[in-house]
C-alpha cells in the first residue's frame, strides 16, 4: 500500500483538487509519492533559503546566498546574437554582475538598463568581480516597494517537470486547505501533546513549510525546532507502534506451552564437554519461561561473535523435542546451515533425536525423502537455509523456529517464518539470534517487536585477538607468519572479499590467492571455498579444514558468519579497507575461539579514504562487538548497520535514530498510552508515516 492510498483513506483530497493541477502535474507528483493533498503536506522541504531581507551588495561575501535589489546599469552580449547576457546591477553600496546563458525572449526583453531588479542567488567571484549566475529575478516597478518574503523559502525534493516555484505554489494551496479543513486529523491526543509539550500538527506543518523570518537556519537544518520535534516524535511513535502492534497481534494467537520437563536436556548437558557460562544459563532460563506460556515467544538473543549462541538455541530446541514437537533453525548461508547440521548431529543423534538438513541444494529424491520425514514428524530437528520457507515445506508439529544471524533477515522474513505456523492450529515460538549487537536505543526501535536477551560474556579461556593493520605490499611478511603458525599446528583463514561488482571476480581473486599461497608455502595444504563451488565441494573443503587436513583456507566472505573452527588462530583479510566494521568484526570472530593467542591481519591497498582509515583504527583498538557497532552506527548510520538500507525498512522521513535518541523514552511511553487508550488512531498513524504500513496486521 502506498502512502497515497493511506492518506486518502484519511478523508484527504486528491491532488487534482488543487488549482492548476491536471493529469500531467499529477503524474510528476506521483514520482515524489505525492497523490493527495495530505501527501503534499508530508512532502517536507530538504532545506531552506533566507530571502527575508535585502542585502547591501558590498556586504556580500562570495559563497553566500543573498537577495539584492538594484538598477541595471549596463548590458552586454558576450557572444553576439546569442541569448547570453551579462548585466551590471548597482545599489547604493556597489555593483554586482548577473550572468544568464539561456533566457526566454520575453525575459530578455524585460532586462533593460534603468530597470530595477530584485535577485536571489548564490554569489561568487567572477572575472569582473562579484557575480550571480542565473539568479531568480523579479522586476520591481518604479516607485513601488514589493514586499519582501515574510518567511524562509522552502526547497523541496523535486523532480523533472516540477520547479521549486511551482512546488511552493502548490504547498501554499495545500496549507490553505489544511487550515480550513475540518477533516485533517490530529492523531495525537491532547494529554500527550500537553505532557510532552508538543505543538499541534497543523501548526507544525505550517511551520516546516513556511518558517517565519528570523527562524534559525541552523536549528532548522538540525531539526531542532519544537515544530520539527513534534513531527519527529510522531514518526518515531508510528514506527514503534507498528512493531508493537505486530507483536500484540502475534501474541494474541495461540502458541504451545512447552511445560514437560523431559530427560533430553539433562542428558545433553551432561554430555557437553563444557559448562554453560553464567550468561548462557541466564538467557536459557529466560527462554524456558517464555516457552511455558500459551502464546508464542518472540525473543532476540544478542551475543557477540563466539559468545556461544548455538548451545542456547540447542537447549530451546531440545525443549520442543522433549514435549513431542519439532524445532527448526534457519541460517543465512549454506555453509553455516551445514555446520549447524553437523554440530547438531553430533550433539543429538546419540540422544536418539532425528536431525535433518534442508537447503536449496538438497534436490531430487533426497529432498522428497527429507520433506516427507518432516511432514510426518519423523524428523524432530531441522536445520537449513531460507529453503525452509518454501511453499512445499510442511512440518507436522513445529513448535519453535530459530533464526540465526538475524541481521541478514528483515522484519518481513521473520513474518514469513511465522506463517509456517499457519499449517498447524498454533503459531510456533520464535527465537532470533544475532552476532551484530546493536546499541540499546537502536534495538528498542528496530526490535520493538522482540523481547531481548543478551549474552554479555564470552566463555572462559578465550584470549583476545591481536589485530594488525598492514599495507598489502607487506604480504610476504604475513606469509612468513602464516608458515610459522601452521608449523605450530595452527590453522589460517585468508579472506579475499568482494572487490568488484561482479560475482565472478572475488572467486577469481580467491582462486589466484590460493595458487599464490600454495606456491609460496609448498609445505602447507591450501584449500579454497567460494560462492561458485557446488555445495558438496564446499562441504568437502570445510570438512577437511575442520579436521585439520587443510592448514590454510582461502575464502571469499562466505565464511563471514558463524564458522567455528577453534584451532584456527590467524585471520588474514585482503582489501580490509573495503569492508564495513561489523563485517570485519564478524570475520575476525572466526579466530580466537581456542586457548591460543590469535591474530587478525588487515591488509589494505592505497589510497585509503579517511573513513577507511578510521574503520581500521577502530578494529585495531576495539574488540567488543557492542562498542564496534556503536562506532559503526556513528560512522555509517543505522540503515547501513542494520543492513536494511536497500529494503528501506528503517528509512525515516524526519527522524534520525542517532540524533533523536533522547526522545525515545518519551516515545515509548506515548506508544503504551496509544495502544491502551486510542486503538482507533493506530492504523492511520502508521499509514501516515510508514510507506507500506510495514508489518501492520501482517502477522
Ligand atoms: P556464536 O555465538 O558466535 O554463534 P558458537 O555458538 O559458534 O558462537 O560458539 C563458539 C564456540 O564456543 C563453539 O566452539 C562452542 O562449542 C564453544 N562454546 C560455547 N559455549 C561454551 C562454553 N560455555 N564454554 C566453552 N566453550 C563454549
Ligand atoms: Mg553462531
Amino acid at each position: 500500500m502506498s502512502v497515497s492510498a493511506s492518506n486518502s483513506s484519511l478523508g484527504a483530497l486528491s491532488i487534482l483538487n488543487l488549482p492548476g493541477v491536471g493529469k500531467q502535474i499529477a503524474k510528476h507528483l506521483a514520482k515524489l509519492d505525492v497523490h493527495c493533498v495530505a501527501d503534499l503536506l508530508f512532502h517536507f522541504p530538504s532545506r531552506y533559503q533566507d530571502r527575508t531581507h535585502l542585502r547591501a551588495i558590498r556586504q556580500i561575501t562570495p559563497g553566500e546566498e543573498a537577495v539584492i535589489e538594484g538598477v541595471v546599469t549596463a548590458i552586454s552580449h558576450p557572444l553576439r546574437g546569442r541569448t547570453k547576457l551579462l548585466l551590471a546591477v548597482e545599489d547604493a553600496s556597489g555593483t554586482i554582475y548577473l550572468r544568464f546563458f539561456h533566457l526566454l525572449r520575453f525575459q530578455q526583453a524585460q532586462l533593460k538598463t534603468g530597470v530595477r531588479l530584485r535577485c536571489y542567488s548564490h554569489a561568487r567571484l567572477g572575472a569582473m568581480g562579484l557575480e550571480m549566475v542565473h539568479p531568480e529575478f523579479q522586476l520591481i516597478r518604479a516607485g513601488r516597494s514589493a514586499p519582501i518574503d515574510p518567511h524562509l523559502t522552502p526547497i523541496y525534493p523535486a523532480t523533472e517537470g516540477l520547479s521549486q516555484y511551482y512546488l511552493r505554489k502548490l504547498t501554499t494551496h495545500a496549507l490553505g486547505w489544511m487550515q480550513s479543513s475540518q477533516t485533517f486529523p490530529e492523531l495525537l491526543p491532547d494529554v500527550l501533546l500537553q505532557q510532552f509539550a508538543l505543538p499541534r500538527l497543523k501548526q507544525a506543518l505550517q511551520f516546516v513549510h513556511r518558517p517565519p523570518a528570523g527562524t534559525s537556519m541552523q536549528a532548522l537544518l538540525e531539526n531542532e525546532t519544537a515544530q520539527q520535534r513534534r513531527l519527529v516524535f510522531e514518526e518515531l511513535l508510528a514506527h514503534r507502534i507498528s512493531l508493537l502492534h505486530v507483536k500484540q497481534v502475534f501474541q494474541s494467537q495461540a502458541g504451545v506451552s512447552l511445560t514437560k520437563e523431559g530427560t533430553l536436556t539433562q542428558q545433553f548437558l551432561t554430555a557437553l564437554p563444557f559448562e554453560l557460562t553464567q550468561a548462557q544459563q541466564r538467557v536459557s532460563e529466560e527462554i524456558r519461561l517464555d516457552l511455558l506460556k500459551p502464546y508464542p515467544m518472540l525473543r532476540l538473543v544478542q551475543g557477540d561473535v563466539g559468545s556461544g549462541k548455538t548451545v542456547v538455541a540447542a537447549l530451546a530446541m531440545l525443549k520442543a523435542v522433549d514435549n513431542g514437537f519439532q524445532a527448526a533453525m534457519m541460517a543465512p548461508t549454506e555453509l553455516l546451515a551445514e555446520q549447524h547440521y553437523h554440530v547438531f548431529q553430533r550433539w543429538f543423534e546419540s540422544l536418539g533425536v532425528k536431525v535433518a538438513y534442508l537447503s536449496g541444494s538438497v534436490k531430487g529424491q533426497k529432498r522428497t525423502i527429507a520433506l516427507k520425514a518432516m511432514a510426518e514428524g519423523e524428523t524432530q530437528i531441522i536445520l537449513g537455509t531460507h529453503a525452509l520457507f518454501q511453499a512445499d515445506v510442511y512440518f507436522s508439529r513445529l513448535a519453535l523456529v530459530v533464526i540465526d544471524e538475524q541481521h541478514r533477515f528483515g522484519v518481513e522474513q521473520r513474518a514469513l517464518f511465522r506463517e509456517k505456523g499457519m499449517q498447524t492450529r498454533y503459531y510456533p515460538h520464535q527465537l532470533v539470534m544475532t552476532a551484530t549487537p546493536i546499541p540499546r536505543t537502536l534495538a528498542m526501535s528496530f526490535y520493538a517487536d522482540l523481547d531481548c536477551s543478551t549474552l554479555d560474556a564470552l566463555p572462559a579461556g578465550r584470549t583476545p585477538v591481536t589485530t594488525i593493520v598492514m599495507a598489502a605490499s607487506r604480504r610476504d611478511e604475513v606469509m612468513a607468519r602464516v608458515r610459522e603458525a601452521c608449523q605450530q599446528g595452527r590453522q589460517v583463514y585468508w579472506v579475499c572479499p568482494l572487490i568488484e561488482e561482479s560475482e565472478a571476480l572475488p572467486c577469481q581473486a580467491a582462486t589466484d590467492m590460493a595458487m599464490q599461497l600454495a606456491a609460496c608455502l609448498p609445505a602447507l595444504r591450501v584449500g579454497l571455498v567460494h560462492g561458485r563451488l557446488r555445495a558438496r565441494e564446499k562441504e568437502a573443503v570445510m570438512r577437511e579444514f575442520k579436521q585439520g587436513d587443510i592448514q590454510v583456507l582461502v575464502a571469499t566472505t562466505v565464511i563471514e558468519v558463524g564458522m567455528d573452527v577453534p584451532n584456527a588462530s590467524v585471520m588474514v583479510i585482503e582489501n580490509a579497507e573495503r569492508l564495513g566494521l561489523s563485517q570485519l568484526h564478524q570475520l575476525r570472530g572466526r579466530v580466537g575461539r581456542g586457548a591460543v593467542a590469535s591474530h587478525c591481519v588487515l591488509l589494505y591497498q592505497y589510497p585509503l579514504s579517511n573513513l577507511a582509515k578510521e574503520r581500521l583504527a577502530v578494529m585495531r583498538e576495539i574488540s567488543d562487538g557492542f562498542k564496534i557497532s556503536q562506532r559503526d552506527l556513528e560512522l555509517r548510520g543505522p540503515g547501513e548497520v542494520l543492513g536494511t538500507r536497500q529494503t528501506g525498512e528503517l528509512s525515516f522521513r524526519v527522524a534520525d535514530l542517532m540524533r533523536d535518541s533522547a526522545l525515545l523514552p518519551a516515545v515509548q511511553e506515548a506508544a503504551t498510552v496509544m495502544l491502551r487508550e486510542h486503538p482507533d488512531k493506530l492504523e492511520p498513524l502508521i499509514q501516515r508515516w510508514l510507506r507500506d504500513g510495514l508489518s501492520f496486521g501482517k502477522v
